[in-house]
Protein backbone atom coordinates (compact mmCIF):
# COMPACT_ATOMS: atom_id res chain seq x y z
CA UNK A 1 0.00 0.00 0.00
CA UNK A 2 1.41 3.39 -0.73
CA UNK A 3 1.80 5.85 2.40
CA UNK A 4 -1.70 6.90 2.05
CA UNK A 5 -2.87 3.81 2.27
CA UNK A 6 -4.12 2.43 5.34
CA UNK A 7 -6.80 -0.93 6.09
CA UNK A 8 -8.11 0.65 8.55
CA UNK A 9 -9.04 4.07 8.85
CA UNK A 10 -10.79 5.81 11.73
CA UNK A 11 -12.43 9.08 11.14
CA UNK A 12 -12.89 10.78 14.54
CA UNK A 13 -10.43 10.79 17.51
CA UNK A 14 -12.86 10.24 20.70
CA UNK A 15 -13.95 7.29 22.99
CA UNK A 16 -15.59 5.16 19.79
CA UNK A 17 -12.37 5.34 17.69
CA UNK A 18 -10.07 5.15 20.48
CA UNK A 19 -12.03 1.22 21.60
CA UNK A 20 -11.97 0.22 17.88
CA UNK A 21 -8.24 0.70 17.39
CA UNK A 22 -8.00 -1.06 20.93
CA UNK A 23 -9.95 -3.58 20.76
CA UNK A 24 -7.91 -4.55 16.85
CA UNK A 25 -5.04 -4.42 18.20
CA UNK A 26 -5.73 -6.92 21.17
CA UNK A 27 -7.69 -9.12 18.73
CA UNK A 28 -3.80 -9.61 17.11
CA UNK A 29 -5.30 -7.08 13.89
CA UNK A 30 -1.66 -6.79 12.54
CA UNK A 31 -2.81 -4.32 9.26
CA UNK A 32 -2.28 -0.76 9.08
CA UNK A 33 -4.64 1.25 11.42
CA UNK A 34 -5.03 5.37 11.26
CA UNK A 35 -7.01 7.72 13.29
CA UNK A 36 -7.74 10.88 11.95
CA UNK A 37 -9.32 13.82 14.21
CA UNK A 38 -9.99 17.52 13.86
CA UNK A 39 -8.85 17.86 17.33
CA UNK A 40 -5.38 18.47 18.37
CA UNK A 41 -5.41 16.15 20.80
CA UNK A 42 -4.81 12.33 21.10
CA UNK A 43 -8.47 10.75 22.02
CA UNK A 44 -9.27 12.05 25.43
CA UNK A 45 -12.60 11.19 27.68
CA UNK A 46 -15.49 13.68 28.01
CA UNK A 47 -17.42 12.92 31.06
CA UNK A 48 -14.55 14.66 33.15
CA UNK A 49 -15.59 18.17 31.04
CA UNK A 50 -18.55 19.31 32.73
CA UNK A 51 -17.34 17.99 36.24
CA UNK A 52 -13.59 18.01 37.92
CA UNK A 53 -12.36 19.81 34.92
CA UNK A 54 -14.70 22.72 35.63
CA UNK A 55 -13.90 22.47 39.49
CA UNK A 56 -10.52 22.43 39.34
CA UNK A 57 -10.26 19.25 41.72
CA UNK A 58 -6.50 17.39 40.94
CA UNK A 59 -6.68 15.49 37.57
CA UNK A 60 -4.75 15.81 34.18
CA UNK A 61 -5.19 18.61 32.14
CA UNK A 62 -6.29 16.56 29.38
CA UNK A 63 -8.19 13.16 30.36
CA UNK A 64 -6.17 11.15 27.72
CA UNK A 65 -7.60 7.72 27.31
CA UNK A 66 -4.20 6.58 26.63
CA UNK A 67 -1.04 7.99 27.07
CA UNK A 68 0.45 9.52 24.10
CA UNK A 69 3.32 7.03 24.08
CA UNK A 70 -0.03 4.10 23.44
CA UNK A 71 -0.53 4.95 20.12
CA UNK A 72 3.17 4.43 18.70
CA UNK A 73 3.33 1.34 20.89
CA UNK A 74 0.43 -0.07 19.23
CA UNK A 75 1.29 0.75 16.02
CA UNK A 76 -1.82 3.45 15.38
CA UNK A 77 -1.27 6.58 13.41
CA UNK A 78 -2.58 9.27 14.75
CA UNK A 79 -3.83 12.22 12.53
CA UNK A 80 -4.28 15.04 14.45
CA UNK A 81 -5.87 18.70 13.30
CA UNK A 82 -7.11 16.73 10.31
CA UNK A 83 -10.69 17.06 10.01
CA UNK A 84 -12.24 14.86 6.99
CA UNK A 85 -14.34 16.59 4.71
CA UNK A 86 -15.23 14.46 1.83
CA UNK A 87 -15.82 10.68 1.49
CA UNK A 88 -15.49 8.86 -1.90
CA UNK A 89 -16.64 5.48 -1.82
CA UNK A 90 -16.29 4.32 -5.27
CA UNK A 91 -12.40 5.15 -4.66
CA UNK A 92 -12.40 4.05 -1.35
CA UNK A 93 -11.25 7.14 0.14
CA UNK A 94 -11.66 10.34 2.36
CA UNK A 95 -10.27 13.93 1.50
CA UNK A 96 -9.20 16.53 4.11
CA UNK A 97 -9.83 19.84 4.24
CA UNK A 98 -6.39 20.60 3.06
CA UNK A 99 -6.92 18.66 -0.14
CA UNK A 100 -5.02 15.09 0.86
CA UNK A 101 -6.96 12.13 0.30
CA UNK A 102 -6.32 8.66 2.71
CA UNK A 103 -7.70 5.27 1.29
CA UNK A 104 -8.65 2.78 3.01
CA UNK A 105 -9.53 -0.55 2.87
CA UNK A 106 -12.54 -0.28 6.00
CA UNK A 107 -13.49 2.84 7.03
CA UNK A 108 -14.93 3.59 10.30
CA UNK A 109 -17.42 6.41 11.22
CA UNK A 110 -16.95 7.77 14.77
CA UNK A 111 -16.99 11.65 14.39
CA UNK A 112 -19.23 11.89 17.56
CA UNK A 113 -21.40 14.84 18.17
CA UNK A 114 -21.80 18.64 17.84
CA UNK A 115 -23.87 20.70 20.16
CA UNK A 116 -27.09 21.92 19.28
CA UNK A 117 -27.07 25.38 18.43
CA UNK A 118 -29.84 28.15 18.88
CA UNK A 119 -30.26 30.69 16.42
CA UNK A 120 -31.52 33.09 19.09
CA UNK A 121 -28.20 32.64 21.06
CA UNK A 122 -25.07 33.14 18.89
CA UNK A 123 -21.85 31.95 20.50
CA UNK A 124 -19.75 34.65 21.83
CA UNK A 125 -17.17 35.79 24.61
CA UNK A 126 -20.44 34.74 26.73
CA UNK A 127 -22.09 32.45 25.45
CA UNK A 128 -20.07 29.70 25.44
CA UNK A 129 -20.95 25.65 24.39
CA UNK A 130 -18.76 22.46 25.75
CA UNK A 131 -18.28 20.00 23.94
CA UNK A 132 -14.36 19.80 23.92
CA UNK A 133 -11.43 20.28 26.18
CA UNK A 134 -11.38 23.33 24.85
CA UNK A 135 -14.39 24.90 25.56
CA UNK A 136 -14.33 22.95 29.08
CA UNK A 137 -10.92 25.96 29.39
CA UNK A 138 -13.03 28.40 27.90
CA UNK A 139 -16.05 27.64 30.84
CA UNK A 140 -13.63 26.93 33.44
CA UNK A 141 -11.48 30.38 33.18
CA UNK A 142 -15.17 32.32 32.58
CA UNK A 143 -16.43 30.90 35.83
CA UNK A 144 -13.14 32.08 37.84
CA UNK A 145 -14.00 35.26 36.50
CA UNK A 146 -16.00 36.77 39.35
CA UNK A 147 -19.19 36.25 37.58
CA UNK A 148 -22.50 36.70 39.42
CA UNK A 149 -24.77 34.64 37.52
CA UNK A 150 -24.82 31.75 34.86
CA UNK A 151 -27.99 30.80 32.85
CA UNK A 152 -27.92 27.47 31.12
CA UNK A 153 -30.11 26.72 28.29
CA UNK A 154 -31.13 22.97 28.29
CA UNK A 155 -31.55 20.87 31.23
CA UNK A 156 -29.91 17.87 29.50
CA UNK A 157 -27.29 15.72 31.16
CA UNK A 158 -24.63 18.37 30.31
CA UNK A 159 -26.56 21.26 31.56
CA UNK A 160 -27.11 20.16 34.84
CA UNK A 161 -23.94 18.34 35.16
CA UNK A 162 -22.84 22.21 34.42
CA UNK A 163 -25.13 23.77 37.02
CA UNK A 164 -23.61 21.45 40.20
CA UNK A 165 -20.38 22.38 39.00
CA UNK A 166 -20.84 25.98 39.21
CA UNK A 167 -22.85 25.87 41.97
CA UNK A 168 -20.27 24.17 43.93
CA UNK A 169 -17.88 27.04 42.55
CA UNK A 170 -20.23 29.49 44.28
CA UNK A 171 -22.00 30.85 41.11
CA UNK A 172 -25.77 31.24 40.81
CA UNK A 173 -27.03 29.61 38.36
CA UNK A 174 -30.39 29.41 36.55
CA UNK A 175 -31.15 26.85 34.73
CA UNK A 176 -33.99 27.14 31.68
CA UNK A 177 -35.64 24.03 30.01
CA UNK A 178 -37.95 24.39 27.21
CA UNK A 179 -39.43 20.65 28.41
CA UNK A 180 -41.61 20.32 31.13
CA UNK A 181 -39.45 18.41 33.01
CA UNK A 182 -35.18 17.45 32.64
CA UNK A 183 -33.95 15.08 30.21
CA UNK A 184 -37.39 14.74 29.47
CA UNK A 185 -36.60 12.20 26.37
CA UNK A 186 -34.51 9.48 28.72
CA UNK A 187 -37.41 9.77 32.17
CA UNK A 188 -40.23 9.83 33.12
CA UNK A 189 -42.17 13.05 33.86
CA UNK A 190 -41.66 11.43 38.04
CA UNK A 191 -38.14 10.88 37.52
CA UNK A 192 -37.36 14.13 35.88
CA UNK A 193 -38.99 16.02 38.77
CA UNK A 194 -37.12 14.38 41.45
CA UNK A 195 -33.83 15.93 38.84
CA UNK A 196 -35.42 19.26 39.01
CA UNK A 197 -35.85 18.84 43.03
CA UNK A 198 -32.04 18.23 43.36
CA UNK A 199 -31.21 21.03 41.78
CA UNK A 200 -33.78 23.51 43.09
CA UNK A 201 -32.68 22.02 46.51
CA UNK A 202 -28.87 22.73 45.86
CA UNK A 203 -29.89 26.65 45.06
CA UNK A 204 -30.34 25.73 41.38
CA UNK A 205 -33.11 28.71 39.99
CA UNK A 206 -34.76 25.71 37.77
CA UNK A 207 -37.52 27.42 35.31
CA UNK A 208 -39.00 24.27 33.18
CA UNK A 209 -41.34 24.67 30.33
CA UNK A 210 -39.77 28.25 29.26
CA UNK A 211 -38.10 28.78 26.01
CA UNK A 212 -35.48 31.99 25.51
CA UNK A 213 -37.52 34.44 23.05
CA UNK A 214 -34.97 37.12 22.97
CA UNK A 215 -31.97 37.84 23.78
CA UNK A 216 -29.81 41.61 24.51
CA UNK A 217 -26.58 42.96 25.88
CA UNK A 218 -27.81 45.43 29.08
CA UNK A 219 -25.34 46.86 31.46
CA UNK A 220 -22.63 44.38 30.51
CA UNK A 221 -24.83 41.48 31.07
CA UNK A 222 -26.64 39.22 28.87
CA UNK A 223 -30.45 39.48 29.37
CA UNK A 224 -32.69 36.32 27.98
CA UNK A 225 -36.28 37.18 27.31
CA UNK A 226 -38.22 34.01 28.32
CA UNK A 227 -41.42 33.04 26.86
CA UNK A 228 -43.42 33.44 29.90
CA UNK A 229 -42.31 37.06 30.05
CA UNK A 230 -39.71 36.82 32.64
CA UNK A 231 -36.51 38.17 31.85
CA UNK A 232 -33.16 36.68 33.24
CA UNK A 233 -29.64 39.02 33.71
CA UNK A 234 -26.82 36.86 33.40
CA UNK A 235 -22.57 37.36 33.23
CA UNK A 236 -22.39 34.40 31.31
CA UNK A 237 -24.95 31.75 29.08
CA UNK A 238 -24.18 28.15 28.52
CA UNK A 239 -25.94 27.02 25.41
CA UNK A 240 -26.91 23.01 26.52
CA UNK A 241 -29.49 22.65 24.42
CA UNK A 242 -28.37 19.00 23.79
CA UNK A 243 -26.50 17.63 20.26
CA UNK A 244 -26.60 16.38 17.11
CA UNK A 245 -24.48 13.83 15.21
CA UNK A 246 -21.32 14.94 13.60
CA UNK A 247 -22.13 13.53 9.93
CA UNK A 248 -22.91 16.34 8.11
CA UNK A 249 -19.70 15.90 5.63
CA UNK A 250 -21.67 12.73 4.70
CA UNK A 251 -24.86 14.62 3.69
CA UNK A 252 -24.38 14.24 0.29
CA UNK A 253 -23.05 10.88 -0.40
CA UNK A 254 -24.76 7.13 -0.43
CA UNK A 255 -24.89 7.15 2.87
CA UNK A 256 -27.12 10.42 2.23
CA UNK A 257 -27.55 11.07 6.20
CA UNK A 258 -27.51 13.97 8.39
CA UNK A 259 -27.78 12.39 11.48
CA UNK A 260 -26.68 9.00 13.29
CA UNK A 261 -26.00 6.44 10.80
CA UNK A 262 -28.29 3.39 11.24
CA UNK A 263 -26.04 0.05 11.31
CA UNK A 264 -25.96 -3.61 12.51
CA UNK A 265 -24.85 -4.99 15.49
CA UNK A 266 -21.29 -5.36 14.36
CA UNK A 267 -21.51 -1.25 13.30
CA UNK A 268 -22.31 -2.45 10.00
CA UNK A 269 -23.72 0.70 7.52
CA UNK A 270 -25.26 -0.05 4.08
CA UNK A 271 -22.37 0.20 2.44
CA UNK A 272 -19.74 -2.69 2.33
CA UNK A 273 -16.66 -1.81 4.25
CA UNK A 274 -18.40 1.24 6.04
CA UNK A 275 -18.91 0.99 9.65
CA UNK A 276 -19.95 3.85 12.49
CA UNK A 277 -19.87 3.89 15.95
CA UNK A 278 -20.17 6.29 18.79
CA UNK A 279 -22.78 9.20 19.02
CA UNK A 280 -22.38 9.03 14.98
CA UNK A 281 -24.13 5.90 14.75
CA UNK A 282 -27.57 4.05 15.81
CA UNK A 283 -27.24 0.56 16.84
CA UNK A 284 -30.50 -1.87 17.26
CA UNK A 285 -31.38 -1.73 20.15
CA UNK A 286 -30.86 -5.07 22.60
CA UNK A 287 -34.44 -5.50 23.16
CA UNK A 288 -36.42 -3.70 20.67
CA UNK A 289 -34.13 -4.39 17.48
CA UNK A 290 -35.11 -0.74 16.82
CA UNK A 291 -32.23 1.70 15.85
CA UNK A 292 -32.68 4.28 19.15
CA UNK A 293 -29.47 6.66 19.90
CA UNK A 294 -27.45 6.21 22.69
CA UNK A 295 -24.82 9.15 22.52
CA UNK A 296 -23.75 8.16 26.19
CA UNK A 297 -20.22 6.74 27.22
CA UNK A 298 -20.55 3.14 27.31
CA UNK A 299 -22.09 2.65 24.29
CA UNK A 300 -19.62 4.56 22.72
CA UNK A 301 -16.86 2.12 24.04
CA UNK A 302 -18.55 -0.65 23.15
CA UNK A 303 -20.01 -0.16 20.00
CA UNK A 304 -16.05 0.61 19.05
CA UNK A 305 -15.31 -2.61 20.29
CA UNK A 306 -18.04 -4.40 18.43
CA UNK A 307 -16.92 -3.06 15.21
CA UNK A 308 -12.72 -4.08 15.77
CA UNK A 309 -14.70 -7.37 16.00
CA UNK A 310 -17.18 -6.83 13.21
CA UNK A 311 -13.55 -6.13 10.99
CA UNK A 312 -11.71 -9.19 12.28
CA UNK A 313 -14.58 -11.55 11.89
CA UNK A 314 -14.67 -12.29 15.69
CA UNK A 315 -18.39 -13.64 17.75
CA UNK A 316 -20.06 -10.15 18.74
CA UNK A 317 -20.86 -9.67 22.91
CA UNK A 318 -23.73 -9.82 24.22
CA UNK A 319 -25.54 -6.48 24.09
CA UNK A 320 -26.17 -4.72 27.14
CA UNK A 321 -29.34 -2.93 27.92
CA UNK A 322 -28.29 1.13 27.27
CA UNK A 323 -26.95 3.01 30.23
CA UNK A 324 -25.57 6.66 31.18
CA UNK A 325 -24.32 7.78 34.33
CA UNK A 326 -23.91 11.50 35.84
CA UNK A 327 -22.66 13.26 39.03
CA UNK A 328 -24.84 16.19 40.11
CA UNK A 329 -24.74 17.88 43.43
CA UNK A 330 -22.86 15.01 44.94
CA UNK A 331 -24.88 12.43 43.75
CA UNK A 332 -23.95 9.67 41.29
CA UNK A 333 -26.99 8.69 39.01
CA UNK A 334 -27.10 6.32 36.93
CA UNK A 335 -30.08 5.38 34.28
CA UNK A 336 -30.11 1.57 32.87
CA UNK A 337 -32.70 0.15 30.04
CA UNK A 338 -35.74 1.95 28.98
CA UNK A 339 -38.34 4.37 30.24
CA UNK A 340 -40.48 4.57 27.27
CA UNK A 341 -43.49 1.35 27.65
CA UNK A 342 -43.28 0.95 31.63
CA UNK A 343 -46.40 1.42 33.30
CA UNK A 344 -45.52 2.39 36.84
CA UNK A 345 -42.45 3.33 39.05
CA UNK A 346 -41.59 1.24 42.32
CA UNK A 347 -39.10 3.01 44.70
CA UNK A 348 -37.05 0.68 46.56
CA UNK A 349 -34.72 2.94 49.49
CA UNK A 350 -35.31 6.36 50.43
CA UNK A 351 -35.61 8.96 48.27
CA UNK A 352 -35.22 12.18 50.52
CA UNK A 353 -31.18 10.64 51.54
CA UNK A 354 -31.12 10.28 47.98
CA UNK A 355 -30.14 6.12 48.48
CA UNK A 356 -32.89 4.68 45.77
CA UNK A 357 -33.64 2.43 42.92
CA UNK A 358 -36.56 3.56 40.96
CA UNK A 359 -37.47 0.71 39.17
CA UNK A 360 -39.81 1.29 35.68
CA UNK A 361 -41.65 -1.74 35.45
CA UNK A 362 -43.80 -3.30 32.37
CA UNK A 363 -46.47 -5.26 34.58
CA UNK A 364 -43.76 -7.66 36.82
CA UNK A 365 -41.01 -7.15 34.70
CA UNK A 366 -38.44 -4.27 35.07
CA UNK A 367 -38.02 -2.57 31.61
CA UNK A 368 -35.54 0.29 32.93
CA UNK A 369 -34.18 1.78 36.45
CA UNK A 370 -32.57 4.67 37.84
CA UNK A 371 -30.53 4.39 40.24
CA UNK A 372 -29.65 7.68 43.03
CA UNK A 373 -27.07 6.94 45.33
CA UNK A 374 -25.85 3.42 44.71
CA UNK A 375 -23.27 2.91 42.22
CA UNK A 376 -22.67 -0.43 43.71
CA UNK A 377 -26.60 -1.52 42.54
CA UNK A 378 -26.08 -0.83 39.12
CA UNK A 379 -24.13 -4.85 38.32
CA UNK A 380 -27.92 -5.75 40.14
CA UNK A 381 -30.30 -3.55 38.03
CA UNK A 382 -28.70 -4.65 34.62
CA UNK A 383 -28.84 -8.66 35.27
CA UNK A 384 -32.68 -8.17 36.64
CA UNK A 385 -33.25 -5.84 32.92
CA UNK A 386 -31.53 -8.38 30.98
CA UNK A 387 -33.03 -10.88 32.81
CA UNK A 388 -36.23 -9.56 31.78
CA UNK A 389 -35.91 -8.96 29.06
CA UNK A 390 -34.68 -12.56 28.04
CA UNK A 391 -37.96 -13.84 29.45
CA UNK A 392 -40.18 -11.39 27.66
CA UNK A 393 -38.51 -12.49 23.94
CA UNK A 394 -40.58 -14.77 22.36
CA UNK A 395 -38.99 -18.30 20.95
CA UNK A 396 -38.64 -18.05 17.17
CA UNK A 397 -40.06 -21.80 16.12
CA UNK A 398 -43.62 -23.13 18.96
C1 LIG B 1 -19.23 17.51 28.64
C2 LIG B 1 -19.67 16.10 28.45
C3 LIG B 1 -19.90 15.28 29.55
C4 LIG B 1 -20.34 13.97 29.38
N1 LIG B 1 -20.59 13.20 30.49
C5 LIG B 1 -21.07 11.95 30.33
C6 LIG B 1 -21.37 11.15 31.47
O1 LIG B 1 -21.18 11.57 32.61
N2 LIG B 1 -21.87 9.91 31.27
C7 LIG B 1 -22.10 9.40 30.01
O2 LIG B 1 -22.59 8.24 29.89
N3 LIG B 1 -21.80 10.13 28.91
C8 LIG B 1 -21.30 11.38 29.03
N4 LIG B 1 -21.02 12.14 27.93
C9 LIG B 1 -21.22 11.56 26.59
C10 LIG B 1 -19.98 10.79 26.09
O3 LIG B 1 -18.81 11.47 26.42
C11 LIG B 1 -20.10 10.63 24.57
O4 LIG B 1 -21.23 9.83 24.32
C12 LIG B 1 -18.86 9.98 23.97
O5 LIG B 1 -17.76 10.84 24.11
C13 LIG B 1 -19.09 9.69 22.50
O6 LIG B 1 -17.90 9.20 21.95
P1 LIG B 1 -17.63 9.33 20.39
O7 LIG B 1 -16.30 8.73 20.18
O8 LIG B 1 -18.78 8.84 19.62
O9 LIG B 1 -17.59 10.90 20.10
P2 LIG B 1 -16.63 12.04 20.63
O10 LIG B 1 -16.13 11.73 21.98
O11 LIG B 1 -17.38 13.31 20.41
O12 LIG B 1 -15.40 12.00 19.62
C14 LIG B 1 -15.55 12.31 18.26
C15 LIG B 1 -14.27 12.99 17.79
O13 LIG B 1 -14.32 13.11 16.36
C16 LIG B 1 -13.91 14.40 15.98
N5 LIG B 1 -14.54 14.76 14.71
C17 LIG B 1 -15.78 15.26 14.47
N6 LIG B 1 -15.98 15.46 13.14
C18 LIG B 1 -14.83 15.05 12.53
C19 LIG B 1 -14.41 15.00 11.18
N7 LIG B 1 -15.22 15.36 10.15
N8 LIG B 1 -13.17 14.54 10.90
C20 LIG B 1 -12.32 14.15 11.89
N9 LIG B 1 -12.67 14.19 13.21
C21 LIG B 1 -13.91 14.62 13.52
C22 LIG B 1 -14.39 15.28 17.13
O14 LIG B 1 -13.70 16.49 17.17
C23 LIG B 1 -14.10 14.39 18.32
O15 LIG B 1 -12.77 14.57 18.77
C24 LIG B 1 -20.56 13.46 28.06
C25 LIG B 1 -20.33 14.27 26.94
C26 LIG B 1 -19.88 15.58 27.13
C27 LIG B 1 -19.65 16.45 25.91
Amino acid sequence: MRSNDVDVLIAGGGLAAQRTAETLRRLGYDGRVRLLCDEPYAPYNRPPLSKTVLTGEPGPETPLLRPARWYADHEVELLLAARAALWDPTARRVCLYDGACLRYGRLVIATGSHPRRLPVLPLGDKVLELRTIDDARKLRDALSCDIERLAIVGAGLVGMEVASSATALGVAVTLIEAAPTPLSRALPPALGSWLAALHTRAGVEVLLGRCVETVREKGGRTELKLSDGQRIAADLVLVAAGSIPATEWLADTALGCTGALDVDAGGRTAVPHVYAAGDAACFPDPSTGCHIPTPHWEAAAQQGAAVARAIVGAPSEAAQPPMFWSDQHGVRIQFVGHAEQADRIDIEGAIDAPDFTAWLMRGEEPIGALLAGRPRALPDARCRIAAARTSNELPVTA
